[in-house]
């Protein structure tokens, strides 16, 4: 999937469209040590019995996000494009 690296978008802060550069949005930091995080770990431990995180079907692609920043503001937004995809995102 190819994407341009410089797109014209409406930027919600210059409240009109601007020049915005296109970047592929990496993944957020998992934290071990979130309770959320803890309690899940808590809940895999022992036998058996249905487990939340445990997917049985794994889907087949994902759907490519990316961080417009506005060339004027500096603002960043996100932006998911395109459907269901194995193919990795490229800029040109
Ligand atoms: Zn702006």
């Amino acid at each position: 999937m190819k994407y341009p690296k410089e797109v014209n978008a409406y930027c919600p802060k210059c409240l009109k469209h601007t020049p915005h550069k296109a970047k592929l949005a990496g993944k957020g930091k998992a934290r071990p040590m979130a309770i959320g995080n803890r309690k899940h770990e808590r809940s895999l431990t022992g036998h058996g019995g249905k487990r939340a995180g445990e997917k049985t079907v794994k889907k087949q692609g994902k759907r490519q996000k990316i961080i417009l920043e506005c060339s004027v503001c500096k603002k960043k937004q996100e932006r998911v494009i395109g459907t269901r995809t194995k193919k990795k995102l490229e800029f040109n």
